[in-house]
């Protein structure tokens, strides 16, 4: 027997009008490129999304199921496009302006953009590729002065593109399953693959982030959006503002220490997100030239890579501002897991509340976590058996755009991550490695993970980076890449030695060291092993 509820399908549509309806006066401020500052309202937003729909059915002519691109920074006219192209049934394709000029050929000819929304600071990474591009038909330019000029064909200012359009526009019926948007990976593993969000998963998604056992946001944050939106939309935050009334702050291309720490003060910012590099460049500016304006930030929201102990530890006690580690990936939406500390816990001593906070944490409702060991066996959750983690859920992607590749799922449909941890009887999963980064040393595994926090706890280590290089005697040994703070200072190999033998056992703790001046990242900002291993086997990596 169905049940007797109407169908109503959870779009993004109606997360706008949502905004609209009760959150009107809330604001979106972004600090443009060039430093100034924008302010408008969630109900202007409202109308200039209606202007944009109107646009991009009439004068551009996407219609349902059209790919559109963007190619641009955090700001407001990303989340009208956010909102209207997919208010339309259009699919907006964020394209990760990090990657490779071959990489973002691939990804626009693959999705088939028809169009591409472009900032003007970022027009000469399109322009050298733009006679390659096969199917994009209009290039309109973002925050560009009037005078502007490039040698892109067939481009159009964006005001220009909304000073005539109406207001009113009446939304098409969706299919809450219907596409939305779309995120290449960043193709650590080999091409960029597209991973296609639906309507339904992105309401669903955004708003179990809001809820206080995840996110916890409310119409009394003001929330700065720091990771990217041309990563894994945003993490679904321009979404979940809406839907939770929280003003948005966007940075642009302000990612300095010095330029999101201003932001935080003068936005009076309570909630953030952001990779851990990110927070750690934010900590250490912090440390060096303490603000003399308390900040208000509550939390910030880490994910991407491992959010090391030390940091979470430093941030608090200097500074009263509390790290929440999260654990997703492009192909879960992102958001999968969160680690909070619960009233159970509460009797625990402040090294054990802080070692559960470390973990990635528990599944967010709708999600499903398992770990699988190598002979294939379904591994207890004792918080010690590792394995790889498969996910499931209402926001874990089906298959990847144009593919019909079966290895990254497993017989019975669950994804694999590629990821390798325990899960413990609370359910909260902890990662060890990428099951390609994980250290095999004499028949025993080694976390680099584990070694990397480790290493950043030290004083005198901003960034650590640890990877496997081959061995006669052992097959496999641990190397550590140090940093060291400020890039001044000194430490040396036995005193970091002397350091971990605190929480490792002799074999795992590495014996040689490198120290560099940064860690080669990603285009999200993470440690790039693959890059490492490459600079390391070409002996580019300077001596140890
Ligand atoms: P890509 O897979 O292209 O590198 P993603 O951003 O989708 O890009 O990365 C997902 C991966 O990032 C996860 O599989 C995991 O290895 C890592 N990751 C994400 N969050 C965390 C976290 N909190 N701690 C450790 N690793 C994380």
């Amino acid at each position: 027997m169905e049940g007797l509820i109407m169908d109503y399908p959870l779009t993004t549509n109606t997360i706008l009008e949502y905004g609209n309806s009760v959150y009107h006066h809330k604001k979106i401020v972004t600090y443009l490129p060039d430093r100034t500052r924008h302010e408008y309202s969630f109900g202007d937003l409202y109308r200039r999304c209606k202007k944009l729909a109107n646009a991009l059915t009439h004068k551009l002519g996407i219609a349902k199921g059209d790919m559109v691109g963007t190619f641009a920074w955090n700001h407001g006219p990303h989340v009208e496009l956010y909102y209207s192209i997919s208010g339309i049934g259009a699919v907006c394709q964020t394209i990760n302006i990090r990657l490779s000029s071959n990489q973002i050929e691939y990804i626009i000819n693959n999705s088939e953009d028809k169009v591409i929304f472009v900032d003007a600071t970022l027009v000469p990474l399109l322009e050298r590729i733009a006679p390659l591009l096969e199917t994009v038909q209009h290039f309109i330019l973002l925050n560009a002065p009037k005078d502007f000029v490039t040698t892109l064909p067939n481009t159009l200012h964006y005001e220009e593109l909304l000073a005539d359009q109406s207001e009113d526009f009446n939304w098409p019926k969706l299919n809450e399953n219907d596409a939305c948007g779309m995120c290449y990976t960043s193709g650590t593993t080999g091409l960029p693959k597209g991973v296609l969000y639906s309507h339904r998963s992105t309401f669903l998604h955004a708003s179990t982030i809001m809820s206080p056992n995840a996110g916890n946001f409310s119409n009394r944050d003001t929330v700065l959006l720091i990771v990217p939106q041309f990563h894994v939309m945003a993490w679904g935050f321009p979404y979940l503002c809406l839907l939770s009334g929280s003003n948005m702050v966007l940075p642009s291309s302000n990612l300095q220490p010095d330029d999101l720490i201003k932001i935080l003060i003068e936005e009076k910012v309570t909630k953030a997100n952001g990779v851990p590099t990110i927070w750690l460049g934010v900590y250490h500016a912090m440390k060096l030239n303490p603000p003399k304006e308390k900040l208000v930030l509550q939390e910030y929201l880490v994910g991407g890579s491992a959010l090391p102990k030390s940091l979470i530890e430093g941030f608090e006690k200097d500074f009263g501002i509390k790290g929440v580690q999260a654990w997703g990936m492009t192909e879960t939406s992102p958001l999968g897991t969160v680690s909070r500390i619960q009233p159970k816990h509460e009797h625990l001593s402040e090294n054990e509340k802080m070692e559960i906070r470390a973990k990635q944490g528990i599944a967010f409702p709708g999600v499903e976590l398992r770990i699988v060991t190598d002979d294939g066996a379904l591994a207890p959750t004792d918080g010690k058996t590792m394995g790889e983690l498969h996910v499931k859920g209402a926001w874990t992607l089906s298959s990847y755009f144009k593919t019909n590749n079966n290895e990254s799922f497993s017989e019975d449909g669950w994804f694999k991550t590629g990821d390798v941890c325990t899960i413990d009887e609370d359910g909260y999963m902890e990662i060890k490695d990428r099951t390609k980064d994980l250290i095999k040393s004499g028949g025993e595994w080694i976390s680099s993970v584990a070694l990397e926090s480790a290493l950043m706890a030290h004083p005198k280590v901003r960034e650590a980076a640890v990877i496997a290089i081959p061995d006669e005697k052992w097959v496999e040994k641990p190397l550590a890449l140090i940093v060291l703070v400020d890039n001044k200072g000194e430490v040396s190999m036995e005193e970091l030695i002397e350091f971990l033998s605190r929480d490792f056992v002799k074999y795992q703790i590495p014996k040689d060291y490198i120290f560099i001046n940064e860690v080669p990242k990603t285009s999200v900002g993470k440690f790039d092993k693959k890059e490492i291993r490459r600079l390391f086997a070409a002996g580019e990596l300077g001596s140890n």
